[in-house]
């Protein structure tokens, strides 16, 4: 049996899983999603993923014809039926089939579809030897425009700064805000580390405010909680480039990705080099609280 596909009530084979082309999902990108992962028959932070879906489509006015209770019992269903103990999983609301107007009035009932696949895993090397990323000229969208802070299917701000990123031969890039301060990458949010001087001599993890337009990554969230269990020292800054260039370390974290070194932004070289003291703990950590936290199923 190949992948079965849930849409709209129904699990189906994934030839057969489609959309129409009146839908407002794909005729104006008019819709949210999610990406959460599946560790071993553990869904991490389902709850939290499912939280942050429900306020994206509160945000749009979108009403999810469904419980986060059985939203949830579909996607664990769904893995089930594709027997599935490790895996990515993709959850869409769309604004669903209306005219082809814009008026979202006109479109009833909203599609739903959970798609859950084998996680294609990144290449190790980019983990042990980092990564190189550029600053790109678009600018990441103005939270007064469409708020990043709402996980839509608009993501041509994103898809744009990856194909400036990828024409200049890197595989990500860096977004700053209309004021020149730094945001996040395209599907990932940023972390920097800096022992500052002073009598404390501590290193400090640093985070640019959401506020300034970034996603609330969950990731990011869970790096934030371990490193306060450690005892790190942790602030949500506003940072430049500049700050960049100068941190002791630099990572990214996505749901992908997990956490991903960063060792060249721009042509400067970031810190050493190489993959970071501290963000090779925090990988580790998050590495054991994926196998822990989140919402166990059965096959
Ligand atoms: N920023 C953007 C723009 C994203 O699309 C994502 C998710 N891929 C992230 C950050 C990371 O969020 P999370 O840790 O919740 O996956």
């Amino acid at each position: 049996m190949g992948l079965q596909v849930y849409i709209n009530g129904k699990w189906m084979p994934k030839e057969l899983a489609s959309v129409s082309v009146f839908d407002h999902g794909l005729l104006y990108g008019d819709g949210v999603f999610e990406g959460i992962r599946a560790y071993g028959s553990l869904v991490f932070r389902l709850r939290e993923h499912l939280q942050r879906l429900w306020e994206s489509a509160h945000t749009l006015m979108i009403t999810i014809p469904l419980t986060k209770q059985q939203m949830e019992r579909v996607i664990i269903e769904t893995l089930r039926t594709n027997r599935l103990q490790d895996a990515y999983i993709r959850v869409v609301v769309t604004r669903g089939v209306g005219d082809l107007g814009l008026d979202p009035a006109k479109c009833k009932t909203p599609t739903i579809f959970v798609i859950t696949d084998k996680i294609v895993l990144y290449p190790a090397s980019l983990y042990k030897k980092g990564l190189k990323i550029i600053t790109v000229p678009t600018v990441r969208n103005l939270p007064e425009a469409i708020n990043p802070a709402i996980k839509s299917l608009n993501y041509l701000n994103n898809i744009l700064a990856k194909i400036e990123a990828k024409n200049s031969g890197c595989e990500e890039a860096l977004m700053m805000n209309h004021q020149g301060y730094v945001t996040e990458c395209t599907g990932d949010n940023i972390f920097m580390v800096k022992t500052e001087s002073g009598t404390r001599r501590k290193p400090v993890l640093i985070t640019p405010p959401d506020y300034l337009g970034a996603l609330k990554g969950i990731t990011r969230q869970a790096i934030i909680e371990l490193a306060q269990s450690r005892k790190i020292a942790f602030e949500a800054r506003v940072i430049t480039r500049h700050d960049l260039f100068n941190a002791d370390e630099v990572f990214l974290t996505g749901t992908a990705a997990e956490v991903i070194p960063v060792v060249e932004i721009d042509g400067r070289k970031i810190g050493a080099g190489k993959p970071g003291k501290m963000t090779n703990i925090l990988l580790g950590d998050f590495h054991r609280l994926t196998k822990k936290d989140g919402v166990r199923y059965r096959l």
